[in-house]
C-alpha cells in the first residue's frame, strides 16, 4: 500500500512547495515574532529571480510602514493570489543569507499544521512558538571584589577598621575570603544596606554583577546515583534505534511492550546516548502520568540538564524553559503535549510514551495530533521518533504493520520477580440473576476480603465518571437533562445534579419535570456511591477515593497517590486517573468494575478504549513479588474487547478492530474529516452546515459524505452544533475540501458561525 497521511503533506522545512510552483508570485511574511504581536501577516511580492531560492521559514528583509524601512521577516506561507490590490503590495527586499534558525523550523511546523489541521496561520504560531510574556526575568546579583591586588585590599581592610566602618569591614573581610558573594546573602546575612554597596562600588572597591536567571522546576531536587543495566530485550531495542541513529539514519520506531517492562528505561538510554553528542531530546507523556515519580526517574539521570513543562508552571517559566532549551543548557525537555514544541536547534530524539492516550490529540484549533507532528518535526529537524506503549493505537500498529514504522517488542516485565496478574470476568447479568445486586459481584467481594485479611491493597476503577449516575424518571423515562447542554445531568453526593459539560449545578428534583411522577432515581453507580458500597461492606477497611471531584484543588491528586503509595490505605477507588504513573507493588487485586460503559460511548473508539483501559488497568495489578489478580465486571463479557483483554492478547484485538474499521471505512483504514458547526442561533448552524454540505456535493464529489445533522451532543452551553464528516481513503483530498471550506467560509455570511476541523477525531461529539 501506498503511504498515505504519512508523507510531508505540505513543505519541508527548507524545501518548495509541490504545488502551482509555476504560478507562486506572492509570500506571505509576518514581521515580528518574538513578542505579542503575532497577529498579522503581509503580503509581498516576489521579485524575479528570488523564487528559486525562497522557502516557507526564511528570514527577508521588507520595507515596511509608510517610510519603506528595512524589517526582518519570516515567510510563512507562498501563493499564487493577491489579497489585496497588487499595486498595493510591496517587494521582499532580500533573503537574510545565514543558517535556518529554530525559528524558521517551527514556523514552517506551523505551516505544516495549518494545512493538515485547519484554522489560521496566527492560531498554529500561537501553538507553536512560545510567546514572550512581560513577566521579568529573575536576576541572580552577585557582589564581587574589584580589587586585584591583595596588598592594596588588606591596606584599605586597616585603614577601615581604625575608622570603626564595621559594616564595610564585615563585607570586605567576607569578600577577601570568598571573591565572591551572593547579593542577598550580602544583604540579608551580612546585613549590608543597598546604601553602603553602592559607595563602596563607586570607590572601586567592589563590584555587583547581575545575570538573568532562569527559573528551574527541577531545582529542589537531589540527584541520585544512577546504576541499572539493561536486560536483554531492553538493550537490543537500544542497539537497533540507536544503531540507526549513529548512522544518521532518522526514523519512527514503536515500542511494543507490556506494562513495566522497561520501556521508560529505553527512553533514558538513547537519550543519554544522543546527549553525548549534544543531541536533545523531547519527551512526551500524557498530563496524567506526568508525576513527581517520572520527573524523579530522569532527574535521577540527568540531573539538571533536565527540565519539566507542565500545567502548573506560570507563562514566565514555561517561557523561561523554552529560553534555556535554546540556550543549550538543557539534554531533556519533558511535557504533555505541547513540550513537542521545545526549540531545541539540536534535537535528537522525540519519544512519546503512552502513544495511544487521546490527550495527546487537541481539543482546540489547530486540533493537531502530537503524534503525527512529531513525526513532521522529526523530518524536519533529522531526529528519531520513539513511540511507545502497552496497548498502542490502531494507527501506530497498522503503520507498523505497513512498515511505515519500525516495531519492536519488550515482551516481560522488568524486575525479575514481578509477573502477569491472572484475569477473571464476571458477568454482571448473571450476577443480577442470582440475586446479587450490589455493584461488587460475589467473586470479588470474596477476594477483596482475602487481601485485607493478608494487608495487601485494592484498586477499584471504574470507567468514566461522566458515564455514571445519571437521575431518570421511572414512569416516563425521562432523564433530568441539563438546561443549557444536551447531555443528562448526573447524581453527586449531598443530593446535587451536576452537569459535567459546563457546570451547572440544582438540587435533586423530586418529581419527574415532565410528567410529575414522583417515582425518580434508578441511578447507576458513581464513583462516590461506590465508596459508599465499599465502606458499608467492609466497614474497617481505609478507603481513599479519587475522581474530577476529589482532585479539583492543586496537589491533590499527587497526595492522593503518595498516601496509597505509603500504605495509609487499603482501598483506592477511581476513574481512569488511577490507571498511570505510580507503581503500586502491594496492589496484589484490581476490580473493573463496570468494564463495558466505555463501550458505549457513540464513537468508533469505543472498543479501543476499553481494551486500553482494561489492559491498563490489569497491568496495575502485581507490580511486585505476589501476583496479582484482576476481576473485569462486564455486561458483555463475550465482546472482543473484554474478552481480549483478559488474556492480554494485543495481536488478536487488533486483528479483530482491524476488520471492523476497514468494514466501516475508518481510520486508520480510511481518513475521516469531522467538520463541526456551532452557533449561539440554531436555525444559523444549520442554514450554515447545509450551505457547506451543498458546496461539497457539487466539488468534492468523490468524497463520502455523512450528515448535515446535529452532533451527539447537539447542544453544550446553549451553542447549538452540527456536524458533517467526510470520509476518504486519499487524506490528500480531505485536506482539499478542508482548503476550499476555508475559502468559502472567507466569503460567505458565515462569519458569526465557528467552524472547526478535525482530522481523525478522537473524541465524539
Ligand atoms: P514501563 O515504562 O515499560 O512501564 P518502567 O521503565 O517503568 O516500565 O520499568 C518498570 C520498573 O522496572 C521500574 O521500577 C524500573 O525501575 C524497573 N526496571 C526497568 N528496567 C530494569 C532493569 N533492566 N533492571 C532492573 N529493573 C528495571
Ligand atoms: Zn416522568
Ligand atoms: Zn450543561
Amino acid at each position: 500500500m501506498e503511504q498515505r497521511d504519512f508523507e510531508p503533506l505540505y513543505v519541508r522545512c527548507g524545501e518548495k512547495p509541490r504545488a502551482s510552483q509555476n504560478n507562486i508570485m506572492y509570500a506571505s511574511i509576518i514581521i515580528d515574532i518574538s513578542h505579542e504581536k503575532l497577529d498579522r501577516v503581509f503580503q509581498y511580492r516576489i521579485p524575479d529571480g528570488m523564487l528559486s531560492h525562497l522557502r516557507i521559514g526564511m528570514q527577508v528583509k521588507i520595507p515596511f510602514g509608510g517610510g519603506n524601512t528595512l524589517r526582518t521577516g519570516y515567510v510563512v506561507d507562498l501563493t499564487d493570489q493577491a489579497d489585496y490590490e497588487e499595486s498595493k503590495i510591496k517587494e521582499i527586499a532580500q533573503i537574510v543569507e545565514r543558517s535556518v534558525p529554530i525559528e524558521s523550523q517551527l514556523i514552517a511546523l506551523a505551516a505544516w499544521m495549518r494545512r493538515n489541521y485547519g484554522g489560521t496561520m496566527n492560531q498554529a504560531l500561537k501553538t507553536v512558538i512560545p510567546v514572550k510574556h512581560k513577566e521579568r526575568l529573575q536576576q541572580k546579583r552577585t557582589v564581587e571584589l574589584a580589587i586585584s591586588d591583595m596588598a592594596e585590599a588588606k591596606d584599605l581592610l586597616a585603614q577601615l577598621q581604625r575608622k570603626h566602618s564595621t559594616a564595610r569591614v564585615r563585607l570586605l573581610e567576607a569578600l577577601l575570603e570568598n571573591g565572591s558573594i551572593d547579593y542577598e546573602v550580602v544583604t540579608k546575612k551580612l546585613n549590608i544596606t543597598a546604601a553602603v554597596l553602592r559607595a563602596m562600588e563607586a570607590q572601586g572597591v567592589l563590584r555587583i554583577r547581575s545575570e538573568d536567571r532562569y527559573r528551574n522546576p527541577v531545582s529542589h531536587l537531589t540527584k541520585k546515583e544512577y546504576d541499572l543495566v539493561l536486560n536483554e530485550e531492553q538493550q537490543a531495542v537500544v542497539d537497533a534505534i540507536d544503531g540507526d541513529f549513529q548512522a544518521g539514519m532518522y526514523g519512527n520506531y514503536l515500542i511494543q511492550g507490556v506494562t513495566g517492562s522497561g520501556k521508560t528505561e529505553v527512553y533514558m538510554e538513547l537519550i543519554a546516548r544522543a546527549a553525548r553528542q549534544g543531541r536533545a531530546s523531547i519527551v512526551l507523556i500524557p498530563e496524567i502520568a506526568l508525576t513527581f515519580q517520572t520527573v524523579m526517574r530522569f532527574y535521577n539521570r540527568f540531573g539538571d540538564r533536565v527540565s519539566i513543562l507542565h500545567s502548573r508552571l506560570s507563562q514566565g517559566e514555561r517561557y523561561d524553559q523554552f529560553v534555556r532549551a535554546k540556550n543549550g543548557e538543557l539534554d531533556v525537555m519533558i511535557g504533555p503535549r505541547s513540550a513537542l514544541f521545545t526549540p531545541f536547534s539540536n534535537l535528537g530524539y522525540i519519544i512519546i510514551d503512552e502513544e495511544h492516550e487521546s490527550s495527546y490529540k487537541s481539543e482546540t484549533v489547530p486540533r493537531y495530533h502530537a503524534r503525527e507532528t512529531a513525526m513532521e518535526r522529526g523530518r524536519m529537524a533529522g531526529a528519531s521518533v520513539v513511540m511507545g506503549s502497552a496497548t498502542p493505537s490502531l494507527e501506530s500498529s497498522y503503520r507498523a504493520q505497513q512498515r511505515q514504522i519500525k516495531r519492536f517488542y519488550l515482551t516481560g516485565r522488568a524486575k525479575r520477580e514481578s509477573q502477569l496478574p491472572i484475569c477473571h470476568v464476571v458477568d454482571l447479568r448473571e450476577e443480577l440473576k442470582s440475586g446479587n445486586r450490589s455493584i461488587l459481584s460475589l467473586q470479588l467481594q470474596d477476594l477483596m476480603e482475602d487481601r485485607l485479611k493478608h494487608q495487601e491493597q485494592i484498586m477499584l476503577f471504574l470507567n468514566r465518571r461522566g458515564m455514571a449516575g445519571f437521575v431518570s424518571c421511572r414512569e416516563c423515562g425521562e432523564a433530568i437533562k441539563c438546561p443549557h447542554c444536551d447531555v443528562s445531568l448526573s447524581l453527586h453526593a449531598g443530593g446535587k445534579l451536576k452537569c459535567h459539560y459546563c457546570g451547572y449545578e440544582m438540587p435533586q428534583v423530586t418529581r419527574c419535570p415532565s410528567c410529575g411522577s414522583k417515582y425518580i432515581g434508578g441511578f447507576r453507580a458513581g464513583t462516590q456511591k461506590i465508596e459508599e458500597v465499599v465502606k458499608q461492606r467492609f466497614p474497617g477497611a481505609r478507603v481513599l477515593r479519587m475522581d474530577q471531584d476529589s482532585t479539583r484543588a492543586k496537589d491533590s491528586y499527587e497526595k492522593i497517590l503518595s498516601a496509597f503509595a505509603n500504605e495509609e490505605a487499603d482501598i483506592l477507588i477511581g476513574t481512569q486517573m488511577i490507571v498511570k504513573g505510580h507503581d503500586f507493588p502491594k496492589v496484589t487485586l484490581v476490580g473493573i468494575l463496570a468494564a463495558d460503559l466505555s463501550l458505549h460511548a457513540s464513537d468508533y473508539r469505543a472498543a479501543e478504549r476499553t481494551f486500553q483501559l482494561l489492559t491498563q488497568a490489569a497491568g496495575r495489578a502485581g507490580r511486585g513479588e505476589r501476583a496479582g489478580e484482576v476481576v473485569i465486571q462486564s455486561y458483555q463479557p463475550d465482546h472482543y474487547a473484554v474478552q481480549t483483554a483478559k488474556v492480554q492478547d494485543y495481536g488478536q484485538f487488533y486483528e479483530q478492530e482491524l476488520a471492523y474499521r476497514e468494514l466501516m471505512c475508518y481510520p486508520p483504514v480510511w481518513n475521516l474529516l469531522l467538520i463541526l458547526i456551532s452557533s449561539p442561533q440554531e436555525a444559523q448552524a444549520q442554514a450554515c452546515s447545509r450551505s457547506l454540505g451543498d458546496w461539497l456535493q457539487k466539488h468534492c464529489r468523490e468524497l463520502r459524505m455523512i450528515g448535515p445533522t446535529s452532533a451527539n451532543v447537539a447542544k453544550v452551553n446553549d451553542i447549538y452544533r452540527q456536524v458533517i464528516y467526510l470520509k476518504s481513503e486519499d487524506h490528500e483530498a480531505l485536506v482539499r475540501a478542508k482548503d476550499g471550506l476555508e475559502a468559502v467560509l472567507l466569503q460567505g455570511p458565515w462569519r458569526q458561525t465557528n467552524v472547526q476541523f478535525d482530522f481523525n477525531p478522537m473524541n465524539g461529539f
